[in-house]
């Protein structure tokens, strides 16, 4: 989504229409970073290429990009880190430079939804305490938590440093044979939240996987790594 059709990008940029566009291409008119283009299906990177028409510059800026990526274990929430791969390492090389940044953070071994953009401003607002936008996450824990226990998540709880927690909505969950798996809601973002939430409760968290963020779910076709463009009906629903 994010490497474009010759066509598609000079259409947009007000050359003229799909068929003048094809036209200019046909005539060796176009130029994408000095070479000359007459294939229109030929893809460039909307955000970086230098386009020439008759050797006119076109100055075209397709806008801000807003991706949602199933995020991989191993990889940190950041745009550069010297130890590790980051989120950034699974994007399309010429996507990446366009300046993408993840939306807020994941523990290295949290899997799941994470958007990636360029826009500032709507990152800060999907990440600003204030606004306290729901997040969804898939919790595998060691064993089966009382249930006084998971009222007290519900209830808002103090961690072991003595931060306070806000009220979580806690699901029913389900024994497996390698643990219980249960979703739970939390409208902050604090350090290791969700670990911090049940370790104060005597458990371990061994998966964690975001499924939700405000209405936006996870695309369950995305395997780890894999990435997309968010429909307009999505950014519509988180903006
Ligand atoms: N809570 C955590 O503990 N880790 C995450 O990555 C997200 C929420």
């Amino acid at each position: 989504a994010e490497q474009w059709r010759i066509d598609k990008w000079l259409a947009a940029a007000g050359v003229g229409s799909r068929k003048d566009v094809k036209k200019f291409l046909r005539k060796k008119a176009v130029r994408v970073n000095g070479a000359t283009i007459t294939d229109p299906s030929v893809k460039i990177n909307a955000w970086k290429a230098a386009v020439t028409v008759n050797g006119e510059k076109i100055d075209y800026d397709p806008g801000p990009v807003y991706l949602m990526m199933n995020k991989q274990k191993g990889r940190v929430s950041a745009t550069a880190d010297d130890r590790h791969r980051t989120v950034l390492d699974d994007i399309d090389q010429s996507v990446k430079k366009i300046e993408l940044f993840p939306v807020g953070r994941l523990d290295k071994d949290t899997t799941g939804l994470l958007f990636l953009t360029t826009d500032g401003e709507w990152a800060h607002r999907l990440t600003t305490p204030r606004l306290g936008i729901e997040k969804e996450y898939e919790v595998l824990l060691d064993t089966e938590p009382p249930a006084e226990e998971l009222q007290s998540l519900q209830e808002g709880m103090q961690l072991k440093d003595g931060t306070e927690t806000k009220p979580a909505k806690v699901s029913e969950g389900a024994q497996e044979k390698n643990g219980f798996r249960l979703f739970i809601t939390v409208t902050e973002g604090k350090y290791h939240q969700v670990k911090r939430m049940f370790g104060a409760i005597g458990h371990q968290v061994n998966e964690l996987k975001r499924v939700r963020m405000s209405n936006v779910r996870l695309d369950e076709r995305l395997g780890p790594g894999e990435y997309r463009s968010l429909t307009a009906k999505e950014f519509e629903a988180i903006s």
